[in-house]
């Protein structure tokens, strides 16, 4: 289905689709010039990031070059660290606390995809969590097979998980496990011991729409169902949303 196409049928998420458009493109795009670089030198990454957020986002990159220093000074590593980006304090008068936070979080975004190799099969089963980045997961994916996969929002790993589990507490009873269905038969699995949820789809959903984390924004009215509801959701989408209101 066409991007265009989507909104057309999902007005009200247009916003939310718009912005998850954008960071898709500034993740390609970090990956292809990364290729391109023959060290893969902190430095080199942070230019590359920058200038690509710089371009997707329509900023000027002289109005964003000071991050580099701001980057280099603070002594974190977002290369080896992505998740350091989130706490680095950065004053402005032009712009929002929150909107720094959701730029920290674009920015953080192909750092994290960074961390990952081509290839990696490591699965989720031996604490819940992401074994490439250590971020929990709250989408997964149930293949023909009936396996499930559970995909980390931030560096983008699939790995297999137990088919009924609550990655958070490891909760493996069905009858404390709720599912609830959205209109497209997305589900929402809810843990009925810890109060979290995970969303899972089936392949013929990743069939329409080509990308998991796609599947996970045009959902997002289910999370607002679920969390009404007094449900947990323990990480962020890949627009940066972890409460959805
Ligand atoms: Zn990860
Ligand atoms: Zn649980």
């Amino acid at each position: 289905m066409k991007f265009e196409e989507l909104i057309k049928e999902k007005p009200h998420l247009q916003s939310p689709l718009e912005l998850y458009q954008k960071i898709k493109t500034l993740n390609e795009q970090c990956k292809k010039d990364r290729e391109m670089v023959k060290l893969d030198s902190e430095t080199e990454l942070i230019d590359i990031v920058l200038k690509n957020f710089s371009s997707v986002f329509q900023i000027p990159y002289e109005s964003i070059s000071f991050l580099k220093e701001e980057i280099l000074k603070s002594g974190k590593n977002p290369v080896k660290e992505p998740a350091s980006l989130w706490s680095m304090q950065i004053q402005s008068e032009e712009i929002s606390r929150e909107e720094i936070e959701r730029m920290l979080f674009i920015l953080s975004k192909p750092f994290f995809v960074f961390l990952r190799k081509e290839g990696e099969q490591a699965s989720f089963m031996d604490t819940g969590k992401c074994p490439i980045c250590g971020t929990d997961s709250s989408l997964a994916m149930i293949t023909e097979n009936n396996e499930k996969i559970m995909i980390c929002p931030l560096c983008e790993h699939g790995g297999s998980f137990f088919r009924i589990g609550c990655p958070y507490c490891f909760n493996k009873d069905s009858s404390r496990i709720e599912i609830l269905l959205d209109d497209e038969e997305i589900r929402a699995e809810l843990c009925l011991e810890c109060n979290t949820y995970i969303k899972s789809f089936r392949e013929n959903h990743y069939i329409k729409y080509r990308d998991p984390f796609l599947i996970d924004i045009v959902s997002l009215p289910l999370d607002i169902v679920v969390q009404k509801r007094g449900y947990i959701r323990r990480s962020p989408n890949y627009i940066g949303l972890r409460i959805i209101e």
